[in-house]
């Protein structure tokens, strides 16, 4: 076992560690290994909040001084910027996408300002800021992944947007396998042929073989579109919140009263959807669509963390040469797997954080 004083000294590390600003990693090194079991949850007391428009708000400097951030608001309290350990945060009046150390991250509700102070849903501060930007506070910390559960999408009658993409996503998810598995970690896929599964199938798998987590991988399409090009990493959306595209005009509010079995991994889903999307718009430098909430089925009964990946356009000209050659849908599978181990290493030690190059967040 493991003595008390050293978890006070952790916690206190992740707690106390922002304010006197110790320096992000420069170099790579080996995820720590955390001896005797995981650190106790720390108990923390609900923000004060506020209804705004029927939703339960926080103010963001108090979720800032929460997550042991500073907080800067600019250009008349339309804008503000969370710094700390893992970059910057951009947050902005009336919009739902944010920007997180250069990424792209929508949030399930507006930032709306009442009475001059910016606030965020409750939802996004617990389910989506919180978790990426201060992992591992306030929920139990999982062991590192150690069984992997990949989903090829489709499958059989079911071609997905394409002919190509039940076939692409079988073979990036082949590569990932043999990556994964040469890191040391079991890996099982939902279909390794060109089988029809339903979605409930899926998650079942993952669930009969106690995943630690679940990728779901699939390519996209938009009909009568050459252009549209990048990669899209949704999580299933909190109970209570909106998918993201439900936001486009004409399309409607699908929020769900019920919780989902997988809403109660939500935090390591979050963080989970970070690193697997830092590695494929850092390493791959494709163009960032976002992290995005949806309800999708695949992922709705899953008893671990979760992820859908969107890995690229099918009817982008230009990215559908590069995902029809095996270098490229290998560098897919690098990237899938790399974001694996950095989960990983989020969990192993939540003060701490994988390296990697700045994303280059221009569009191609
Ligand atoms: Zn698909």
């Amino acid at each position: 076992m493991v003595p008390a004083a050293m978890w006070l000294a952790l916690i206190g590390l992740i707690l106390i560690g922002p304010v006197f600003g110790y320096a992000a990693d420069a170099t790579p090194r080996a995820a720590p290994l955390r001896p005797g079991g995981p650190p106790p949850v720390v108990a923390l007391a609900p923000l004060p909040g506020r209804k705004i428009g029927g939703v339960d708000c926080v103010r963001i400097s108090d979720l800032a001084s929460r997550l042991g951030l500073q907080v800067s608001v600019r250009d008349r309290g339309k804008r503000a910027s969370f710094t700390g350990p893992v970059g910057r945060t951009e947050l902005e009046r009336d919009a739902r996408e944010a920007t997180i150390d250069g990424l792209r991250v929508f949030l399930g509700d507006p930032v709306v300002e009442a009475g001059g102070h910016l606030y965020v849903s409750r939802i996004d501060a617990e389910r989506c800021l919180t978790p990426l930007l201060r992992p591992g506070l306030g929920v139990k910390v999982p062991t590192a992944p150690r069984i992997v559960v990949l989903d090829p999408g489709h499958g059989g009658k079911d071609n997905g947007t394409s002919a190509h993409e039940k076939t692409y996503a079988l073979d990036v998810a082949r590569r990932a396998k043999k990556l994964l598995e040469d890191s040391g970690v079991r890996v099982v896929l939902t279909r390794d042929s060109d089988v029809f599964l339903d979605l409930p199938q899926r998650a079942a798998i993952a669930n009969a073989n106690r995943a630690d987590l679940f990728v779901s991988i699939h390519f996209n399409a938009l009909p009568r579109d050459t252009k549209t090009s990048g990669v899209e990493v949704f999580t299933f959306a909190p109970q209570f919140q909106r998918s993201t595209n439900s936001w486009s005009p004409r399309e409607s509010d699908d929020t769900e009263r019920e919780a989902a079995p997988v809403n109660r991994h939500d935090h390591w889903s979050a963080v989970l959807a970070h690193a697997v999307h830092r590695r494929f718009v850092v390493d791959l430098k494709t163009f960032d669509r976002g992290k995005k909430l949806a309800h999708w089925g695949v992922l709705r009964a899953l008893s671990c963390p979760g992820v859908l990946i969107e890995c690229g356009f099918l009817t982008s000209e230009s990215e559908s040469r590069k995902i029809g050659t095996v270098a490229y849908r290998q560098k897919l599978a690098e990237a899938l797997a790399a974001g694996v181990r950095d989960y990983g290493i989020t969990i192993e030690g939540p003060t701490r954080r994988p390296t990697y190059a700045p994303p280059d967040t221009r569009a191609p």
